[in-house]
């Protein structure tokens, strides 16, 4: 843990926020839809441990990660806190990786005829049985493809003592409310279900959710909302920020008109300007884009990034702010009420998805609503 004095920034993780985000989120769906929550690469940045805890804590009975490693973290901190779940890796079955999910009672998610072959012949000397079937609708990524269904089809055996739980398959284009993308999955989803005759399915995203009641089926995968990212392009949903970074201001200086700042010195004062310098950067995972693009905010004045972002530093123009309103230690925001993370990400040119993971490790770290 970075400590909090030390620290060139202080990221502090509203669980509170997060448990409204994930209570909103199954407020969309009926009864019988279970609301699992998607906690790959470290819960999009903001910490697996708190995060997962927070959520089983909130009724959160569903898991999903990428990678064996994250299963395994996950199992072993929801063990420490007496907490039951399933997970599910999305990532699927690589081959030698069958005696992981048996240990840690990992459910796979499968992806190809050539992971229900591999999981088949492990169920049936395991007794390990349970697997999602993953299909391709658009993503063309993981998943089984239409030649593949095929195969499956007219060899059903093939997943001989596997117990498939859910069918499920992602939206490519569920940010955008209007498109055409969204019903197409939606009915060859439905109908490669119907010929595989599997009945539970598993359809939907964060933005899913919000496509509407016909896209929830039995169990849906959010992430991104839970984490306080808008989930449907150009339209502000009932989420709420989770996250708030504040920046330290290490110095401040008054330069001339045509006073430079920066590697490459891309910007150039065009008055007699105060500026003072923070102690975040590239490092931290703040976008070298947001040079002379981005802002902060001290109190509720909007400050602007100039020039170029360094490893560890970026400097603000705070002309607009009397001088004793900006001195080494005041704290600027990065990230909070006035600047979202999907408004950052916008200036940045990116998703809110790579700022949340790019969350360096450099910050101290302030959880509220830890259990
Ligand atoms: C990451 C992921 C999700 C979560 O998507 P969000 O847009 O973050 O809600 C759901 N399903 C799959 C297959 C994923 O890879």
């Amino acid at each position: 843990m970075i400590d909090t004095n030390r620290a060139g920034a202080i990221l502090t993780v509203d669980l509170n926020t997060l448990a409204k985000n994930y209570a909103f989120l199954k407020g969309q769906l009926s009864g019988g839809t279970i609301c699992a929550a998607v906690v790959k690469s470290d819960a999009y940045g903001l910490g697996l441990e708190p995060v997962a805890i927070r959520l089983a804590d909130e009724g959160c009975n569903s898991f999903f990660v990428a990678l064996m490693e994250e299963a395994i973290s996950l199992r072993t901190i929801l063990k420490q806190h007496n907490k039951e779940a399933e997970i599910y890796l999305l990532n699927g079955v690589v081959e030698g990786s069958e005696s992981d999910f048996d240990h840690f009672d990992i459910t796979p998610v499968l992806n190809s005829v050539a992971e229900i072959e591999r999981w088949s012949s492990h169920a049936k000397k395991s007794g390990n049985r349970k697997g999602i079937l993953n299909i391709d609708t658009g993503m063309s990524r993981l998943g089984l493809d239409t030649r593949e269904l095929d195969t499956f089809a007219e060899k059903p055996e093939l997943a001989d003592g596997i117990e498939i739980s859910y069918v499920m398959s992602h939206l490519a284009c569920a940010d955008d409310r209007t498109s055409a993308m969204n019903p197409g999955q939606r009915s060859l989803f439905d109908e490669y279900r119907i010929r595989l005759g599997l009945k539970k399915a598993s359809f939907a995203n964060s933005a899913g959710i919000l496509l509407g009641p016909e896209y929830h089926y039995n169990l849906v995968r959010p992430g991104a909302a839970i984490y306080g990212i808008q989930p449907i392009t150009n339209e502000i949903n009932k989420i709420l920020q989770v996250i708030n970074l504040k920046g330290k201001i290490l110095q401040t200086r008054t330069v001339d008109t045509g006073g430079t700042v920066g590697y490459g010195a891309t910007y150039q004062a065009p008055r007699t300007s105060r500026l003072a310098t923070a102690a975040v950067g590239y490092g931290d995972g703040y976008f070298r884009t947001l040079g002379n693009r981005g802002f902060g905010y001290i109190g509720t004045t909007r400050v602007p990034v100039v020039g170029r972002v360094s490893m560890d530093l970026i400097t603000f123009d705070v002309t607009d702010l009397p001088e004793h309103e900006v001195v080494p230690g005041t704290m600027i925001e990065l990230i909070g009420p006035h600047y979202s993370v999907d408004k950052l990400a916008e200036d940045a040119g990116t998703i809110g998805y790579e700022i949340l993971t790019g969350l360096g490790a450099r910050y101290s770290r302030n959880y509220i609503g830890s259990p």
